[in-house]
């Protein structure tokens, strides 16, 4: 489970200050200090932790919270609140056009989950009543163009594909056209990934993204990969620019350093995570609730 070694450290720490009654500055002082080596373990980037130990400190050690009757409990409030603002604080949606189809890149490292999110990000369209077309724009992989099509017919959303001797911008200008021809109201491109980002593929990201103008850049990262996940999510967004993130493979992440911290870092929000392998296992993503799961 997420947040599993967080969780019971911050429990633990919380618990003592609970028990105290009345709290001075050098409880809660030494409190954070507990919260900040947790945080760490947790994986969450050294400076998102030192901001977010300031931000808590700050509000804590004030008189409000030592003078009231439960201090333990107003600082567990604090935390739960920064916790969440940490993360982005209320639900981030996917922005539709006002002019169909909506156009979502979907970009990020080979093995993110790129394909299969946008499987399941077709299927949870399709449920909100959207009619979704895939686009397979990976033609390095020959395999992932026959893998969107299983994705595709599984889940009854259709996929417009040209084959691997096609450049991924003609194929991706050609699947809009496609998509606008039959109605589909939006169109999820799902693009080539390598193991590390290199020129090449920003380029040809950046090419995609100039000459189809898309709606959504959603980057795909896995959540496991922790301040791996985050660098590549910062890179992506000083070199390509990306409007969201799904985070996948959260069901298998034990820390949540990458939930943590992606926002702080690359100021974009996450949208949706991935919650297992088969096709229903995403979900919008919602701060408060996640937060919530840490504390318990
Ligand atoms: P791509 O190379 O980025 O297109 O990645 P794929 O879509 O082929 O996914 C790589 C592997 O990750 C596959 O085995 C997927 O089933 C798996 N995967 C994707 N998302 C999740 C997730 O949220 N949880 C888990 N456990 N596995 C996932």
């Amino acid at each position: 489970m997420i947040f599993e070694g967080l969780s019971e450290k911050l429990q633990g720490t919380f618990k003592k200050l609970k028990g105290k009654g009345k709290l001075s500055e050098k409880d809660v002082k030494s409190a954070m200090r507990e919260v900040k080596l947790a945080l760490l373990e947790a994986d969450v980037s050294y400076k998102v932790v030192k901001d977010f130990i300031k931000k808590v400190t700050e509000r804590a050690v004030g008189h409000e919270v030592l003078e009231s009757l439960t201090p333990g409990q107003q600082v567990i409030k604090i935390v739960n609140e920064e916790l969440t603002n940490l993360m982005g604080n209320t639900q981030s949606k996917i922005m539709f056009s006002s002019k169909p189809p909506t156009i979502i890149l979907l970009v990020g490292l080979q093995g993110a989950g790129k394909t299969t999110t946008g499987g399941k990000l077709g299927a949870q369209l399709k449920k909100l009543g959207k009619r979704p077309l895939l686009v397979a724009c990976d033609v390095y992989r020959p395999a992932a163009i026959k893998q969107l099509h299983v994705v595709g017919e599984k889940l009854d959303i259709p996929v417009f594909s040209m084959g691997d001797k096609v450049s991924p911008v003609n194929i991706a200008k050609a699947g809009i056209e496609h998509g606008k021809k039959y109605g589909n109201d939006v169109v999820i491109i799902d693009t080539a990934g390598r193991l590390h980002i290199d020129e090449r593929l920003m380029d040809e990201l950046k090419d995609i993204k100039s000459e189809v103008r898309p709606h959504e850049i959603m980057l795909v990262v896995d959540a496991m990969t922790g301040q791996d996940a985050v660098n590549v999510a910062d890179t992506f967004n000083s070199e390509l620019g990306i409007d969201g993130i799904i985070l996948t493979k959260l069901d298998g992440d034990t820390r949540g350093g990458a939930a943590l911290s992606v926002r702080a870092v690359t100021g974009k929000p996450i949208k949706y995570i991935g919650m297992g392998e088969k096709l229903t296992d995403l979900e919008p993503f919602y701060p408060d609730r996640l937060a919530s799961r840490i504390l318990g």
